[in-house]
């Protein structure tokens, strides 16, 4: 499996082989993915199809297109079953690549998916890596039209809390930056607000973009909504980003996930827009995505109007995101919607099967 293996040690995969055969097989892994070990041109055919089937961590479960062609959906399957979300989604200067870090999330954010179905297991430096791999790959084999033809910025906020895997996520990262080529500036680690992971972020070498999702501006509404804040509250949070910020130099984003009746209100606002002051940092505001398990909503066009107008007379930067791909279910975050119902489909349909046999 040349992905799971780390670039330096691609040669043992290839012990009988000369040196260079590595740094060949790293150029097609790494720097120009294919989606075929058949299209590694300058490999001699009995590498290849050692290769074959091996190549991905996971096999292509799903993969779908939205937007017009814009955006792109995968659920991949890993060979012990886990599952693995990721959306590449086409601007005219740029694309954007949501990845997942984990499958599943242990986290319980009462308005998430991933949250709603627990979790499943860490992933490997490998299987995010080939995420990014695949999609760049996959865009070299059908390019977008008016899109740039490679992977330009990654997200982590696909399934999984990033930070509560920092052994993969680093790793992955470390590749991405040094052996893919993709600038630290153009990849963002979205947190729930693990602190000791923002900590060990900020010891790492590199400066990339810290998202933290906050969706409450006091600490009763937080945890109920972001169970982990029992543990880190708001202030601990609110330090460490400052802390990261002050090391990295990178302006700290902060995401919010507007809720009908519940974090919507002008309180709120006033309240996220004095933390954002506080932090110099960016407001991302996206309307909640429903999903299955949960009875919450977003707010009306009016009401988000509103929260928007109020964050900006308190002098906070702040965006509303656009839900992409949500025809799809495909909005950054929120992939795993779909695919859950269409198992419970399938597991009813098979139910039903054995009670027809029966
Ligand atoms: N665990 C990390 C990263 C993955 S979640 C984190 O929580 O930051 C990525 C983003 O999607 C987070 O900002 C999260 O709050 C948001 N999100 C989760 N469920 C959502 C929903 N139902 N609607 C809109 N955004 C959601
Ligand atoms: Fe996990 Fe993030 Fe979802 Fe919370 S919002 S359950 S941390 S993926």
């Amino acid at each position: 499996m040349p992905y799971l293996t780390a670039p330096e040690a691609l040669a043992d995969l290839l012990p009988d082989e000369p040196r260079f055969r590595s740094n060949q097989l790293e150029h097609w892994l790494y720097r120009t993915p294919v989606l075929d070990a058949s299209l590694m041109t300058n490999l001699p055919g009995h590498i290849r199809e050692r290769i074959g089937e091996a190549l991905w961590p996971f096999s292509v479960e799903v993969d779908q297109t939205a937007d017009g062609g814009k955006t792109r959906k995968w659920l991949f399957r890993t060979g012990d079953g886990a599952s693995i979300e990721t959306v590449l989604m086409g601007y005219p200067r740029r694309t954007t690549l949501c990845i997942s870090s984990q499958a599943g999330c242990a986290m319980g954010c009462s308005f998430c998916a991933t949250g709603q179905f627990g979790f499943e297991r860490h992933l490997r430096a490998g299987e995010i890596v080939a995420q990014v791999a695949y999609a760049a790959a996959s865009l070299r084999a059908a390019p977008i039209t008016g899109v740039p033809p490679r992977v330009t910025n990654v997200v982590f906020m696909g399934m999984g809390e990033p930070l509560a895997n920092p052994g993969g996520v680093f790793e992955a990262i470390r590749r991405m930056i040094d052996v893919m080529g993709i600038s630290a500036r153009a990849i963002t680690v979205s947190t729930v607000g693990h602190v000791p992971g923002i900590y060990r972020l900020a010891d790492t070498p590199w400066s990339v973009n810290l998202a933290v999702s906050l969706h409450a501006a006091d600490d009763a509404l937080r945890t109920r909504l972001v169970p982990l804040n029992e543990r880190y509250d708001i202030g601990a949070v609110v330090e460490a980003a400052s802390h990261y910020f002050a090391v990295k130099g990178r302006r700290i984003s902060l995401e919010w996930a507007l809720i009908a009746g519940t974090n919507d209100t002008e309180d709120q606002a006033r309240k996220l827009a004095a933390i954002a002051r506080g932090l110099a940092a960016h407001i991302n505001v996206i309307a909640l995505n429903p999903t299955p398990l949960s009875a919450d909503r977003p707010p009306d066009a009016a009401t988000i109007r509103s929260f928007m107008r109020t964050l900006r007379d308190e002098g906070a930067n702040a965006t509303l995101r656009d839900t992409r791909g949500q025809d799809i279910d495909a909005a950054c975050g929120q992939l795993r919607i779909r695919s859950a119902a269409s198992e419970q489909r399938e597991r009813a349909q098979e139910a039903d099967h054995a009670t027809d046999e029966g």
